[in-house]
């Protein structure tokens, strides 16, 4: 388990992982009402929702320690 970064919910890795994998063809569409992550500086970073992730792009630096 870990946090969105952004409002803190509980986010299931495992659940998050199998919903945005990658394939060989390449990265599939993520689910929006199941969570989402994003690459950023070098690690992955869990979000809950679409929206948490859009906050977190658009000022990171205010949502990281
Ligand atoms: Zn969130």
């Amino acid at each position: 388990m870990t946090k969105c970064p952004v409002c803190q919910k509980q986010i299931n890795l495992e659940a998050a992982d199998s919903l945005t994998g990658t394939t060989p063809g390449g990265a599939k569409e993520v689910d929006p009402t199941a969570g989402t992550r994003q690459f950023h500086d070098g690690t992955w970073y869990y979000f809950d929702s679409i929206e948490c992730r859009n906050r977190f792009t658009q000022r990171p630096d205010s949502y990281l320690e």
